[in-house]
């Protein structure tokens, strides 16, 4: 299956597929749809409302036949938890996203949102209850107000802002020429990655998700967007369940559960208070024993 030989730097692309779906708009990117579609034949069951509870039971998922990228992944999400995903490069913190979002099926194992696996859900009704906060945000060639629209098309110009002022969007939009009827190029380039960001917690305010997927930025944004990217996010994940796919500590800390996911084992979870007593992996990262690949730091 082309599925297995895509390269790896297509996941923006394939991200913008979710996000496309999550906002109806599936014909957007047809052939992905069409290639999820071949998979979702069996999927009956549509959640009308969702608490947003998550469990992974002994979830194993592999990319290439006989090499487990995922194996053994047990946890528990409670409805409004934060999950900050920890771990090395390449330990599997992107392929369980995909996992709960039925980007991929697990080989082994299963997962359930309010105890219904999602195998029986169609990825439609499943990503209608998920919103997407990545770090390439998916901006298209339109205006300001069509972009944050995306997350609900039938939302009116009053909740557009509405829910551009909960995401401390609002003010840099009234500063550009044409405010809301700025139109942006593709990708948005004519605006900062921190306000691209603020777009997309604006735009996921919008979609109203339960489940909700952070992949927190690397790059260095200024200190004062920052702030406002912070708080607008801590605005966005109240009341949903939130999966942080995390480099900063401030950002793990706060995180109900922490999972550490080192060659796609999950080798340690819980709170950051706990990890710290049990004296693991985390422990060592955080004392700065370590660094993320788990080697001893040369000092
Ligand atoms: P990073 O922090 O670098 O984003 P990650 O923890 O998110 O890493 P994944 O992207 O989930 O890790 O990758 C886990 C493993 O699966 C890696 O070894 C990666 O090379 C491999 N992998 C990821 N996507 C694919 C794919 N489409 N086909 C084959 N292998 C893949």
């Amino acid at each position: 299956s082309r599925q297995f030989t895509r390269p790896l730097n297509d996941l923006a692309n394939q991200w913008n597929s979710l996000l496309s779906a999550i906002a109806g708009a599936e014909r957007v990117f047809e052939v992905m749809d069409e290639e999820i579609e071949e998979r979702s034949d069996s999927a009956s069951v549509k959640l009308e409302k969702m608490q947003g509870a998550v469990v992974f039971d002994d979830v194993a998922f592999a990319y290439d036949e006989g090499r487990d990228t995922l194996s053994g992944i047990s946890f528990e999400a409670k409805p409004g938890e934060m999950v900050a995903l920890v771990g090395p490069t390449g330990a599997g913190k992107t392929t369980l996203i995909q996992l709960l979002s039925r980007f991929y099926d697990p080989v082994k194992g299963r997962i359930t949102v309010d105890g219904t696996d999602i195998t029986s859900i169609s990825h439609e009704n499943l990503r209608s209850h998920m919103a997407f906060v990545l770090q390439d945000t998916f901006l298209f060639k339109g205006t300001i107000r069509e972009n944050i629209r995306f997350g609900r098309l039938d939302a009116t110009d009053e909740e557009v802002e509405d829910a551009s002022r909960l995401a401390n969007a609002h003010s840099f939009i009234m500063r550009l020429p044409g405010g809301y009827d700025k139109v942006l190029d593709t990708g948005g380039s004519g605006i900062s990655q921190g306000q691209r960001q603020l777009l997309a917690i604006a735009r996921a305010i919008l979609a109203g998700p339960n489940i909700l997927v952070l992949d927190e930025a690397t790059s260095s944004i200024d200190t004062v967007t920052e702030i406002k990217i912070q708080e607008g996010l801590q605005r966005l994940m109240q009341g949903r369940t939130s999966f942080v796919i995390a480099h900063r500590l401030n950002t793990i800390r706060k995180a109900d559960k922490i999972l550490v996911l080192k060659q796609g084992h999950l080798i340690e979870q819980g709170s950051h208070d706990e990890l710290l007593e049990k004296g693991g992996f985390y422990s060592d990262l955080y004392h700065g024993h370590l660094s993320m690949n788990g080697e001893e730091e040369h000092v």
